[in-house]
């Protein structure tokens, strides 16, 4: 059985528990630019249906004595860090998914634990003795289920699908519930009929891929009940990525270019941080109208400089046809593995590559602003900018 374990509207929760003023209200924690959006709300400001993504502006509107608390990453990923510690006491097999998720295999604990969800009850109950907050668990025999699961009680809820049950639960779970179905894909759906994850076994996989791509054959399969993917205890994270919502609506080309350089140089400092090198290169753009794309690009070697990581953006962008004025802006990297994890050495080593010099820059930059502040080293063209890129608490 896996276990999927999901904290309860976590950033919130934990100012909640910090500021006892905050307790039993209608609490968001979001940036604090007009065009924020709201990170995490408390269980009483969902009451007015404040969700997250959703505009601040637009939670103000729907409570008007609405809360707002500024985000606390670095106390956030603290108690994260204590929760995954509680949470490999009970098995070796932790994946951390986000901040506040995981999943926990607990094939061959039982003896030690008791029934999984006797651990899944133990796990609730540490970590509400050490952090004083509510988690809920899901209890499934695949993965997917497992995270379904987790969603059914909150808060505080723990939900268990027996094997049993897979079947039933599949022919009758709404699609938009499997996890990767975007607005696209639910088109799609709408289209073909598809109602319930089950209604995707009426379709022949050379369909599906037609229509899907490669979620196609992997519907198919969850629609079987076979979850192929396993339990990964990481060290490294799959994505290092960052996201800039503007503080007014862009098109312009220069602007653009700009933020991508400052994103690109954010995830490539994290990423050397970490001593990782990546193989994907991702942008993310939301529109004036709150549509969102995605484009990304696997590259042939893998990289870490921030100048690579710059240009394969850059080039990802230039081949967007921009029809909208552009909301946000994001840069991110995938495909990411250990720095000194040996590879095969390019036979053909491109001589215009100036990778290697690009790489002491960075570590020459990344060990002055350690020192000095962020502010300290900038690529020339950055200086100029003006400071209307805003962060948000992703
Ligand atoms: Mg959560």
């Amino acid at each position: 059985m896996i276990l999927h374990i999901d904290m309860d509207a976590f950033f919130a929760a934990i100012e909640q528990r910090d500021n006892p003023a905050l307790r039993n209200k209608p609490v968001i924690v979001s940036g604090n630019s007009a065009r924020s959006v709201v990170s995490t709300a408390s269980y009483e400001a969902r009451r007015f249906g404040i969700r997250s993504a959703m505009p601040v502006f637009t939670a103000k509107q729907k409570c008007d004595h609405l809360i707002i608390v500024p985000g606390n990453m670095k106390k956030y990923q603290a108690v994260s860090k204590e929760i995954m510690a509680i949470l490999v006491q009970f098995s070796p097999l932790v994946e951390p998914v986000s901040i506040d998720e995981a999943y926990v295999d607990i094939h061959g604990c039982e003896r030690l634990f008791g029934s999984s969800e006797q651990i899944a009850r133990a796990i609730k109950k540490t970590i509400y003795a050490k952090l004083s907050l509510t988690s809920s668990i899901g209890i499934a025999p695949i993965k997917f289920l497992a995270k379904i699961a987790s969603d059914m009680n909150k808060p505080d809820g723990l939900t268990r699908i027996e094997p049993a049950q897979v079947d039933d639960f599949i022919s009758t779970l709404p699609i938009q519930k499997v996890p990767g179905i975007g607005k696209n894909t639910m088109n799609q759906m709408k289209c073909l009929q598809i109602k319930t994850l089950g209604d995707i076994k009426k379709y022949n996989p050379h369909l599906l891929t037609l229509k899907f791509g490669k979620m196609g054959p992997r519907l198919l399969a969850l629609a079987n009940g076979i979850d192929p993917s396993k339990v990964e205890p990481r060290h490294t994270r799959k994505s290092i990525s960052g996201e800039t919502t503007l503080s007014k609506d862009i098109s312009d080309f220069e602007a653009v270019k700009q933020i991508i350089l400052g994103q690109s140089q954010r995830v490539g400092k994290d990423l050397r941080k970490k001593d990782l090198v990546c193989g994907n290169v991702f942008i993310k753009l939301k529109f004036s109208d709150f549509s969102q794309i995605t484009r990304s690009r696997k590259l042939d070697t893998f990289i870490c400089s921030s100048a690579a990581i710059f240009n394969e953006a850059l080039s990802l962008y230039k081949k967007i046809l921009l029809k909208k004025k552009i909301r946000l802006i994001g840069v991110g990297v995938t495909a990411l593995k250990d720095k000194h994890t040996p590879v095969q050495l390019q036979l053909l080593q491109d001589p215009d590559n100036h990778k290697e010099q690009w790489e002491s820059v960075d570590s020459a930059v990344d060990s002055l602003s350690e020192k000095f502040g962020s502010h300290i080293v900038k690529k020339a063209s950055l200086s100029q900018i003006t400071p209307r890129r805003k962060f948000n608490d992703k």
